[in-house]
């Protein structure tokens, strides 16, 4: 390396530390203590509505709540009149380096050629949308290039727009399976390895865990079952043995990060429990079995039916191999759910988004409230019950998240939804209003 290169590459380096000594830098909230008023109010606790909601946000914390609330003498009030107060919604599957293309190939083909940062701009359009349709929190469950992770430095350095974001960097997974994301032919492109996630062995697949908890994974994801939109792989099969789904779950707890494992097939989520993961994604091949086992460790469900669903309305877009696998998937996945909800198995609330475009995130609700769930608890999905899975550690029970709720000293991170989603689940997916820390990005005008 010539002297040149080497203090570029340093210059770099004390840049990148330099920003990320700064994370915490997120745009000042008003100083001006901001008082939100509304017709209802939802408590993520009980999952039970009240009227004359209030809640009070000083220097982007809640300072205040209920009709009792102290209301500090310079305070703003936003009166939002017949809507319902509640916690920013939370998504716990999302990918935010992609998106649906109508034209498969074509989309193939702008994957391909796109250089990185120009990638990452498109991300920073995604996370907008999400933002303003509500979602102050995500989990971005796989990612190429490291874009969620820049993504999440720049959104926390408050240079762009978007949801807090949980990432996991490239998702874990063996050579061919869903998690081998270059399907190029080796004589055109090197194959992937452990650093974009790809392993095969126990000792690899640690390696695979480490170099994404190095480059900043607070969550790690793998990827026991086949998938749907993957072109090589069936879509339930175990696509890892027990040693390597053992070594990567045992690696990322070590780290005290939690883990996702995406499972269609029932015989890899048995095998992925068995590890002691944390959540299953998808789970649309689960047996009553395996979702009973859920409950009893307590492994949530992220169900990601308006994917499944998605996929099965555009069947006909995708190449031959990936429609077969997105129209069994989305003849199964609500079924699952069904039986999940009558089983009492722990759910959060998750899209898979980026499989559909972003900002539909909602979407989720009508599927989930249709298969057997009452609005109050799909709300909690997305809230309460989705921070108990992002925050905290393995086995932890009762995690005092920083959102989730609306609770004094949590991240002032509200919306406003208009009536009563209760009654109508709909309301979810036109929010009047979004703070997130503080400071607002939809309505409150
Ligand atoms: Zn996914």
């Amino acid at each position: 390396m010539s002297i040149r290169a080497l203090s570029i590459s340093l210059a770099c380096c004390t840049l990148s530390l330099a920003s990320l000594a700064s994370a915490a830098n997120t745009p000042p909230p008003a100083s001006v203590p901001v008082v939100l008023k509304a017709a209802h109010i939802f408590d993520a606790v009980s999952g039970k509505l009240a009227d004359h909601g209030v809640v009070v946000v000083q220097e982007g914390l809640i300072t205040g709540i209920g009709p009792d609330a102290k209301i500090p003498a310079n305070a703003r009030v936003i009166d939002l009149g017949d809507a319902t107060l509640m916690p920013g919604m939370i998504d716990s599957h999302v990918h935010m380096d992609g998106e649906f293309h109508e034209d498969y190939y074509k989309g193939f083909f702008e994957d391909l050629m796109r250089f990185p940062a120009e990638q990452a701009l498109y991300a920073a359009k995604y996370a907008k949308e999400t933002l303003e349709a509500g979602f102050t929190s995500v989990r971005d469950v796989g990612s190429t290039d490291f874009i969620a992770v820049s993504l999440k430095h720049a959104i926390d350095d408050g240079v762009t727009e978007g949801p807090r974001m949980i990432v996991s960097n490239y998702a874990i997974g063996s050579t061919g399976g869903h998690a081998d994301g270059q399907d190029l032919l080796p004589t055109m492109a090197p194959p992937y390895g452990p650093l974009q996630g790809v392993c095969n062995g126990p000792d690899e697949c640690r390696a695979a865990v480490r170099y994404q908890m190095k480059y900043g994974a607070g969550v790690i994801k793998f990827m026991p079952s086949g998938g749907v939109l993957s072109l090589k792989d069936p879509v339930d099969v175990p696509e890892l043995t027990q040693a390597e789904m053992d070594a990567i779950v045992s690696e990322a707890h070590a780290w005290h990060r939690k883990v996702a494992a995406h499972c269609h097939g029932d015989l890899a989520a048995k095998m992925a429990i068995q590890a002691g993961v944390d959540s299953i994604e998808h789970g649309t091949f689960l047996q009553d079995d395996t979702l009973k086992l859920m409950k009893e460790k307590g492994v949530y469900l992220v169900p990601t039916l308006y994917a499944s669903y998605w996929v099965g309305q555009k069947a006909d877009t995708y190449p031959k191999p990936v429609h077969d696998k997105a129209l069994a998937a989305a003849a199964q996945s609500q079924i699952m759910f069904q039986h999940a909800v009558k089983l009492g198995v722990p759910i959060a609330f998750g899209t898979d988004s980026a499989v559909e475009p972003h900002g539909l995130d909602a979407q989720e609700f009508w599927l989930m409230t249709k298969n057997g769930m009452s609005p109050a608890d799909a709300l909690m999905a997305a809230t309460h019950a989705a921070a108990q899975l992002l925050y905290g550690e393995h086995g932890q029970k009762n995690v005092d998240a920083p959102v989730g709720t609306l609770q004094v000293g949590k991240y002032a991170d509200i919306i406003a939804l208009p009536g009563d989603p209760l009654k109508d689940i709909h309301a979810t997916e036109h929010p009047l209003f979004v703070m997130k820390g503080g400071v607002i990005y939809v309505g409150g005008k």
